[in-house]
């Protein structure tokens, strides 16, 4: 058989962590970073005799990222310890949710090559991060940092509903996407607050029954989460091609060699021996509570880009990449409001911005400069002080060194030459050099303008105003 016989099942565990102030069960600050074991208490340290509180935060954020996802909200929900050893994790248990989570039965819609499909959310649940390891290189033991113990997560686990490794990828960058409207979690997935556990199997096309799935954990970046998908269901295929048998585990992924290594055998949940936490109440919910934070969910990137395509006139393409990212979709209302062109703002951010980001692999929350500095590059250009081509450079100066542009073009020299007696110098001086090129013109080849003003701009290194160029070139030119 080949591998077009095949079929690829992708499902995903994702991880969030929610950007309440405090921890999920005591009052320590979830701030990312800080000297290890600095944002710690008996609590998250799991010091005897000490009680959990749940944060009510937590609650209202979990219940909001379902309500976004099309859930079924439980009025009746519990906590229930899920055992299991680690030494980040000093209790010996997580604090999870096991059979009543807060959240079951959503759907999210992705988009793909064959039109829009439905994934499947079974769930979401609350529960509180680990701690953290450090490998000491040079003592060659291991140091813990408490500092993320009990940081809120909610865990979003979709069906296996996934049949390729961009239709993962278009799944958690949606997910991402919304978490982000709704503002329950940075998902900076640079500093893990958006990881994805992901679970492939492979089956003969036609079959009905799952083939053993594989699971790679904590993947925190798109790009590698396609290898590692594209990659895996590879091996197994191989695998199964040649008589053997794939087994329940969990793998490694490797960037640098590109291949998923095994960690452990993958333990079922009856492995972590769940039971109600004794320490907590249960987590009753009104209908009324329910509805209030319904009330209060904000404006979805759907409804965004359907409203740019109203309001703004962006083409669907447009509209859709801009509200892909709240970060983005933020930039350009807030930059358009400021300097009043909603068609340079797009622009800027579909071209010039979003190639940056795509060569520097950058996610749209990186973005060094704020809208205020965008909407004065447009000003700028707009008002004639610069040129575009010299809008560019000022571009990558603020992903450099983010500052006021006009600071940015006063310090560097790069203010529009429009003195009318300074560009005509420029025009008589390259038409002087170019007798070629004025008969060329007089000979009917309109082209020569075009090369008279591009030898103008490089003697004025990008500086000359191109209107005023192209008005005194013609001038003469008639002479
Ligand atoms: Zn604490
Ligand atoms: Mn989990």
């Amino acid at each position: 058989m080949s591998r077009e016989d095949y079929e690829v099942i992708i499902g995903l565990e994702v991880h969030a962590e929610l950007s309440t102030k405090t921890k999920i069960f005591c009052s320590c600050p979830t701030e990312f970073g800080g000297a290890p074991n600095t944002h710690t208490c008996p609590i998250c340290m799991a010091m005897p005799g000490t009680l959990p509180v749940l944060n009510e935060k937590v609650v209202e954020y979990a219940v909001k990222a379902g309500l976004a996802t099309n859930c079924e909200i439980s009025k009746n929900s519990k906590n229930d310890r899920k055992n299991y050893y680690y030494p980040d994790l000093p209790k010996s248990y997580q604090i999870s949710q096991y059979d009543k989570p807060l959240c079951e039965n959503g759907e999210v819609e992705i988009e793909t090559k064959d039109g829009k499909k439905t994934i499947r959310i079974e769930r979401i649940h609350i529960e509180e991060d680990a701690g953290k390891l450090n490998h000491d290189d040079f003592g060659g033991g291991s140091l813990v940092d408490l500092n993320r113990a009990g940081v809120p997560l909610i865990e979003t686990v979709s069906r296996p509903d996934m049949r390729s490794a961009e239709e993962a990828e278009n799944y958690l960058r949606k997910l991402k996407s919304i978490f982000e409207y709704i503002e329950v979690s940075d998902c900076k997935m640079q500093e893990g607050s958006l990881r994805a556990d992901v679970n492939v199997s492979v089956r003969k096309k036609g079959d009905t029954k799952l083939g053993t799935r594989t699971e790679m954990k904590n993947m925190n970046s798109f790009k590698s989460i396609v290898r590692a998908i594209d990659y895996e269901a590879e091996r197994q295929i191989d695998v199964i091609e040649n008589g053997g048998k794939i087994y329940q585990e969990t793998l490694r992924w490797d960037d640098v060699s590109g291949k998923t290594f095994s960690m452990r055998d993958k333990e079922d949940a009856q492995d972590y021996r769940y039971f109600p936490d004794p320490d907590l109440v249960a987590i009753k919910l009104s209908e009324e509570y329910i509805q209030n934070i319904k009330n209060s969910l904000p404006e979805l990137p759907e409804s965004r880009k359907q409203r740019y395509l109203e309001e703004y006139k962006l083409s669907e393409k447009d509209a859709k990449l801009i509200t892909s990212s709240k970060y983005l979709s933020d930039l350009f209302e807030e930059a358009t409001a400021i300097c009043n062109n909603a068609k340079a703002v797009n622009n800027w951010i579909i071209s010039d911005i979003s190639k940056i980001l795509n060569e520097n692999e950058m996610e749209p929350v990186q973005i060094p400069f704020n809208s205020k500095q965008l909407a004065k590059l447009i000003i700028l250009i707009d008002k004639g002080t610069i040129s575009s081509s010299i809008g560019k450079k000022v571009l990558a100066e603020l992903f450099n060194n983010p500052r006021d542009p006009e600071e940015i073009i006063k310090e560097k020299g790069w203010i529009q030459i429009s003195d009318e007696g300074a560009i005509k110098d420029v025009v008589l001086k390259v038409l002087k050099a170019n007798p070629q090129s004025i008969e060329d013109y007089k000979g009917g080849k309109d082209k020569a303008l075009g090369f008279l003003i591009g030898q103008a701009m490089k003697e004025t290194k990008g500086k000359a105003n191109p209107q005023m160029l192209n008005k005194m070139f013609l001038e003469e030119l008639k002479k």
